[in-house]
């Protein structure tokens, strides 16, 4: 199959020059699928945000965020105020929480645009109240409790202090209390019960004040796979909806399936002799005659930097990468495929007939995580949205 002529294109692309022969297909029919599945799989009293940071790890935010809402999503969430602002901009109006902390410089905006800061110290919630009182509105967020991962959030163990402090800000609206897990989808599940545990204990002390956030939550998609009893009212997806795991052996569900596919095409053929050498460095030479096919992607799309490892899938079979690639091209040992044409389709990740080169795959080859893989192909491979569901063009609106 060629470059689908139903695609829509999207992200940073001069709208009419030709799209470069190496992209990233997103398939909206399979994202449809996933968040329908999740959502089947959920308990129905259990809300779902949609996570969509860093372009909802390289997929596309809005996309995402809309999908995600159409299945019945109740808020997104973002790292940073640009990505919050380019969801509001682009006409979202659910609820949109950005984790981590604001600079103050950042309020006056969260205020302008609702969005829900998660808050884990006095001063950001006390500049926070004062431009809130100013607009005489009270203003939402979210407080964030350290349980054990260091990062960010008031530490589990210091509540007594701060508990007593917030009450003071009459003008917050406590909507929620979470917390994050620092190891939620291995087989040891130890240290995730005991944040479970010291979540808890911050909830049972905020009700003995008589404060009850509306919603508590605690999972990310490993969480929200093993961990049931800390799923609470709402949980966090990120990677899960993508159709990617968090680990090799948390829950599966089945039909839950990857979204992206990378693809390129095979734009030159050189017959090489035996001797021959491939690439920067010469790491490969030819042990007879070869077939060699070049593709337009390299470590400045965010394929990793190789040498004579890892392989593509060109007609459906594993093809083997010669040499080092470059910043703008890698090549393959097509010797094996005397019927490769140039023009011919590559998969370099994602399923081609019945081979798959998979996320945890490419992460292993990376030596990363399949979260990394999915943010590390940079936008200067096109976005091309697809929906092999009904071979339709989806709507840009
Ligand atoms: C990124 C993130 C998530 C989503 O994690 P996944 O494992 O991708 O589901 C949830 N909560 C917080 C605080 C995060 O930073």
């Amino acid at each position: 199959m060629g470059q689908p002529a139903s695609a829509q294109r999207v992200g940073a692309q001069l709208t009419s020059a030709p799209l470069r022969p190496a992209w990233v297909e997103v398939d909206l029919g399979q994202l449809r699928k996933n968040f329908r599945l999740i959502h089947a799989d959920k308990p129905s009293d259990v809300a779902m945000l949609s996570v969509v940071k860093d372009n909802a790890y390289g997929h596309g935010a809005l996309t995402v965020a809309r999908c995600a809402i159409d299945v019945g999503a109740k808020a997104l969430a973002v790292s940073n105020l640009d990505e919050a602002l380019h969801l509001r901009h682009s006409g979202i109006v659910e609820p949109i929480l950005i984790f981590g902390t604001r600079p103050f410089a950042e309020l006056p905006c969260c205020l302008e645009y609702s969005l829900i800061p998660c808050v884990d110290d006095l001063e950001t919630a006390e500049r926070l109240n004062a431009l809130a009182a100013g607009n005489r509105r009270r203003h939402p967020v979210h407080l964030e409790i350290d349980t054990g991962m260091s990062r960010y959030g008031i530490r589990w163990d210091t509540r007594q202090q701060w508990m007593a402090a917030f009450q003071r800000f009459e003008w917050l609206e406590l909507a929620g209390v979470m917390s994050h897990f620092a190891m939620s989808d291995e087989l040891d599940k130890h240290f995730a019960l005991l944040q479970l545990d010291r979540f808890r204990q911050c909830l049972d002390r905020l009700n003995t004040m008589g404060i009850r956030a509306p919603v508590r939550h605690l999972c990310n998609s490993g969480g929200f796979l093993d961990l049931p009893e800390a799923h609470f009212d709402l949980v966090r997806l990120g990677i899960l909806p993508l159709g990617v795991y968090p680990s090799k052996v948390c829950r599966r569900i089945p039909g839950v399936s990857p979204v992206m596919t990378v693809k390129s095409k095979i734009m030159r053929i050189q017959n090489i002799q035996k001797g021959d050498s491939v690439g920067y460095g010469m790491r490969y030479r030819a042990p007879s005659k070869r077939r060699i096919g070049v593709m337009p992607i390299g470590y400045g799309d965010g394929f990793p930097r190789v040498r004579n490892q890892g392989e593509v899938l060109i007609h459906g079979q594993r093809t083997p990468i010669v040499g080092a690639n470059a910043m703008d091209a890698t090549m393959v040992d097509l010797t094996g495929l005397p019927d490769a044409r140039e023009g011919d389709d590559v998969v370099i990740q994602g399923r081609q007939k019945d081979e798959v080169i998979s996320v945890d795959e490419m992460a292993a080859l990376k030596g990363t995580v399949s979260y990394e893989v999915l943010c590390g192909w940079r936008l200067r491979l096109p976005r091309i949205e697809v929906d092999h569901s009904t071979q339709a063009v989806e709507s840009s609106s």
